[in-house]
């Protein structure tokens, strides 16, 4: 791969550049990063800038004018330039979540155009919080035995059952929710992928505590709840095709190589500054061979990144490749918080309210939500297994039930 910019895309990096000088003063201090370790609804300054961005046309470029977003020519370089300027120059980028980053992609490619014209503008302008309705008390992994169903009632689906893990339910007030629609279809053909509002009567939302301390996720239950059917996205009993296009959205969302370079980049200043029994944590050998070490497993994921760079610029589809980002990435960051941890000592393992470290207790709450997310998603062993029996060609695991 050339990693020279075309003229062209030079001329935008600067133009990115001027930007981020320009609009500095304007830029909130919170990032979507931050509103992911704790939900809550964003701030008016946190709006203000995602509208500017969309404005400008660093966020949601490939969103059609026609739905408020830039309409701009799909172009993965511009897209990766973006990104790599706002990093580098430390300021917030877009918004990214379970609505901007896994409903507006499923809408663009499944949803109907009244419901890309009622939810697409309000989601990436950050006005609308979604959750996302999949998981159920005994349907994770294997999602498609997921039991919360739906009776026809003349134009309405009235659904009861209760789902379970929804993170930011107590604060959305929008889902995406995968019901059982079709009682006589196939496991997988029976599911219809549906949005709804979380006020209507017969939602109990109970949070549950994380082991970040903070209530990031939820139980949802239905009880005789009302649904149009117009809510449905993407045809009734579609549901399967339609969640695995937002899964795969989900994946990409998860993980990069510049959040990891973050949680480097901090380790190195905090190596470099705290001390240990008077000596400088930059001068302990084990943990410079940790942090050596992940370093160079940080610099394989952005070669990785590069690599998916290269396909998508070659017009070859991503295959398996984003969820090795995915695999990868969340594993990394969890060992890059325990580094961190360790490096701080009996400090690392404390939580709020530290005075002697900057930013309190942070690396704590990142382990226990990197920890997380290596199941969020599917967990690291569903992903290992797709990746060797699709991706590699070994031979199928034994499926229960199937002899
Ligand atoms: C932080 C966080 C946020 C989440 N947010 C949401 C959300 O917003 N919405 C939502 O719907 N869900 C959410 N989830 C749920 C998540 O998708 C599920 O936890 C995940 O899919 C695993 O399902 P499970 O918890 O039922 O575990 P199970 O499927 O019961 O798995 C238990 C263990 O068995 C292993 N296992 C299961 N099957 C196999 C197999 N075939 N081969 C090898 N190992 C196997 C798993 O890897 C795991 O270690 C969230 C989870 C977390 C941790």
């Amino acid at each position: 791969m050339d990693l020279n910019d075309r003229r062209d895309h030079l001329a935008f990096r600067e133009e990115v550049q001027r930007f981020l000088r320009d609009y500095k003063d304007q830029a909130p201090t919170e990032s979507a990063h931050t509103y992911r370790l704790l939900p809550r609804p964003y701030s008016e300054k946190v709006k203000n800038w995602q509208r500017l961005l969309v404005e400008r046309g660093y966020a949601a470029r490939n969103v059609p004018k026609a739905y408020g977003g830039v309409g701009a020519e799909p172009d993965i370089l511009k897209n990766r330039i973006i990104a790599d300027e706002f990093f580098a120059a430390g300021m917030p980028q877009g918004l990214y979540g379970q609505g901007i980053s896994m409903l507006v992609p499923t809408l663009l490619e499944h949803g109907t155009e009244d419901q890309k014209l009622e939810w697409i503008g309000p989601t990436i302008r950050g006005e609308i919080m979604w959750c996302q309705g999949y998981s159920e008390p005994n349907s994770g992994s294997d999602l498609a035995s997921l039991q919360t169903s739906a009776a026809e009632d003349g134009d309405d689906f009235i659904i009861n059952g209760s789902k379970i893990w929804t993170s930011s339910a107590h604060i959305a007030p929008m889902i995406f929710a995968l019901i059982r629609t079709e009682p006589d279809a196939s496991k997988y053909q029976g599911i219809s992928y549906m949005i709804f509002p979380m006020d209507l009567p017969g939602i109990d939302v109970r949070p549950l505590q994380t082991m970040t301390g903070h209530p990031s996720f939820n139980e949802v239950f239905f009880t005789d709840v009302r649904v149009p059917k117009t809510q449905v996205v993407g045809g009734r009993g579609n549901g399967w095709k339609v969640a695995n296009s937002t899964l795969a959205h989900e994946r990409g969302m998860l993980s990069n190589a510049n959040g990891s370079q973050e949680r480097l980049n901090k380790i190195r200043d905090l190596l470099q500054k705290e001390t240990r029994d008077g000596r400088l944590l930059a001068e302990n050998q084990v943990l410079m061979d940790r942090y050596i070490g992940l370093q160079a497993r940080v610099q394989s994921m952005r070669l990785h990144e590069m690599r998916l760079l290269t396909n998508a610029e070659e017009g070859k589809p991503p295959g398996l490749q984003e969820m090795i980002c995915k695999l990868v990435g969340c594993e990394l960051n969890n060992q890059l918080d325990a580094l961190a941890i360790d490096a701080l000592g009996e400090i690392g393992v404390l939580y709020d309210g530290i005075p002697s470290v900057e930013e309190d207790g942070i690396w704590q709450q990142w382990y226990m939500y990197d920890l997380g997310l290596i199941i969020g998603g599917g967990t690291a062993q569903i992903q290992k297994n797709i990746i060797a029996e699709r991706g590699l060609g070994m031979p199928r695991e034994p499926r229960a039930g199937k002899g």
